[in-house]
């Protein structure tokens, strides 16, 4: 960007430079191209000199001027603003929800009758300035998220559901496997687990969910793989972190992230704050400890130090364990210690006779602790992207010389879950049809009514691509068919009992295959387009 001021993202233009090396360039050596492959596996693990010492060793210019690139820098993904009228207050646009759950979590633990674990959930908007937003709903500066912080004991990360999800399996991609080159394998979870590939039970609950989650919206399970954070990818903070990743015609897209962020948000906003986000564990027996006790003795301190003794005297009390034990035997040996006070920015001379550091037993009836949060983090725009790609499909019309487009979209998932359409038109068919379009209506089912004279196989048609996964025929005023957009098998029931057999099988009450074992079978050449 050193011409133009136009900016780039260094690992884009790594990979796409990789990427393009690899599929179109036949001259490269074999040995090159495990190179190129290797830079691909770890990418996110490089920081910014290693990615400007390989865009510099291969030459990468700009890609529209070709222009040469000056080295990387890093770049505050948080959009700027300012608040109020004078515009001297500067705000920042949050670029994930959870802030919000941290903040208010000594309510939150309150509300829980202080007990862990519990959970928040929150969806909302989440602004990033991206550097390159590109690829529709996949990287945009403006997206929906939705995340779940879960608060649990960092000495007790076990699940109560955890055997609930234990026994799946599907593709995990732990870090040791992208960095030696292999493919993500269908992995047991509770191998995973019990192995410490994963991190703790909840986690691995939450990784258990969020496959359950997006298998069951109807993505497609072996373009579905669970990938681990490399080292340095991970936030300095994490414990462990997992993206579910959904390959689609951009490659594989990190549509939710699952990542243990250990104490570290509570942690940051108690150091700003001076409120104790914190939880506690009564002891059912009080505990015998040994407690540092550090005592800083005022009146000495406040002759010394007059204005500043508060600042000392919070510096003194701010000490760990081992600053403490260390000035204690420095005061003994010698008398007095140099002490440097961070709020004062200056060293003072802190003697034997203005603090007592000591040792004591005490009895405690409560352990106080910071919790662990585990968080999974949803882009929805991502997903639901990838579900429009996974969910789509041509079949041929009937006479064959026509492509038909199909969602597949489950019945829980279809913003439309049924149409009702009279067979031919005519009024007693439009009258039965308005009917059941009523008791649909009053059992909460979405769905549209079509009364043109357009043939049955194109509405059929019509409907399939809007990915309508139930079809109402009226082709009598006693019985009427319901078909399957899939199978495109129809089943005959009663005009009263239409109703109540879609909000059944729409809820997830049941399953079309109980309503194939139910229900007589109709076959009519009227399904087929
Ligand atoms: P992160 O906090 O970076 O792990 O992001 C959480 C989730 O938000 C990711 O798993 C993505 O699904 C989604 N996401 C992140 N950045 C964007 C973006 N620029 N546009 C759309 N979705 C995004």
């Amino acid at each position: 960007m050193s011409k133009t001021g136009t900016c780039y993202r260094a690992d884009h233009l790594l990979k796409d430079f990789c990427n393009e090396k690899i599929q179109k360039d036949l001259s490269i050596s074999a040995e090159k191209a495990v190179e190129l492959k290797h830079i691909l596996a770890v990418l996110d693990d490089l920081s910014a000199e290693e990615l400007g010492a390989k865009i510099k060793e291969y030459g990468i210019t700009a890609p529209d001027t070709r222009n040469p690139l000056s080295d990387p820098y890093p770049f505050n993904l948080m959009f700027q603003t300012s608040i109020g009228p004078s515009g001297l207050s500067p705000g920042y646009m949050r670029p994930e929800t959870a802030q919000g759950i941290f903040v208010n979590f000594k309510d939150l633990y309150y509300y829980n009758g202080n007990k862990l674990p519990f959970a928040a959930a929150q969806i909302g908007q989440a602004f990033r300035n991206e550097i390159s937003p590109r690829q529709g709903l996949l990287r945009v500066r403006e997206f929906t998220l939705a995340e779940i912080e879960h608060f649990v004991d960092p000495d007790d990360k076990s699940h109560p559901k955890y055997s609930e999800v234990a026994d799946l399996e599907f593709l995990m991609f732990p870090r040791e496997q992208q960095i030696s080159g292999q493919s993500a394998k269908k992995t047991c979870l509770g191998e995973a687990v019990s192995k410490g590939i994963v991190n703790n039970e909840t986690l691995g609950y939450f990784i258990g969910r969020v496959y359950l989650f997006l298998t069951r919206l109807g993505i497609d399970k072996d373009r579905l793989r669970f990938r681990q954070h490399l080292a340095n990818e991970m936030a300095h903070y994490a414990a462990d972190c997992w993206d579910a990743e959904i390959e689609s015609s951009y490659g594989w897209i990190e549509c939710v992230g699952i990542a243990d962020r250990s104490a570290y948000d509570l942690r940051a906003h108690m150091d700003k704050s001076g409120v104790p986000l914190v939880a506690h564990e009564k002891f059912s027996e009080p505990k015998e400890v040994e407690k540092l006790v550090i005592t800083p003795v005022k009146k000495e301190l406040g002759l010394s130090f007059k204005g500043n003794q508060k600042k000392v005297v919070e510096a003194l009390e701010a000490m760990n364990e081992k600053e403490a034990l260390d000035m204690k035997s420095s005061l003994e040996t010698k008398g007095e210690v140099e002490f440097h006070v961070c709020t004062l920015g200056e060293t003072v001379t802190i003697k034997k006779s203005m603090v007592s550091i000591s040792k004591e037993k005490k009895k405690e009836h409560q352990r106080t602790f910071t919790p662990s949060v585990i968080e999974p983090s949803f882009g929805i725009g991502r997903i639901i992207y990838c579900l429009y790609e996974h969910s789509f499909y041509l079949r041929s019309s009937k006479t064959g010389d026509e492509h038909l487009n199909v969602f597949r979209f489950p019945p829980l998932v279809a913003p439309i879950k049924c149409t009702v359409f009279p067979l031919v038109q005519n009024q007693l068919y439009e009258d039965v049809a308005k009917i059941i379009s009523k008791s649909l209506t009053a059992a909460g089912i979405s769905h549209k009514i079509d009364i043109t004279g357009t043939s049955i196989g194109k509405r059929y048609a019509r409907t399939d691509e809007l990915g309508v996964p139930f079809a109402i025929t009226v082709d009598s005023a006693a019985s009427v068919t319901i078909r399957e957009r899939d199978s495109k098998d129809q089943i005959r029931v009663n005009v009263e009992e239409a109703a109540t057999v879609m909000k059944s099988v729409t809820d997830g009450n049941t399953t079309w295959a109980d309503a194939w074992a139910n229900f007589p079978h109709h076959s009519s050449g009227s399904a087929e387009e």
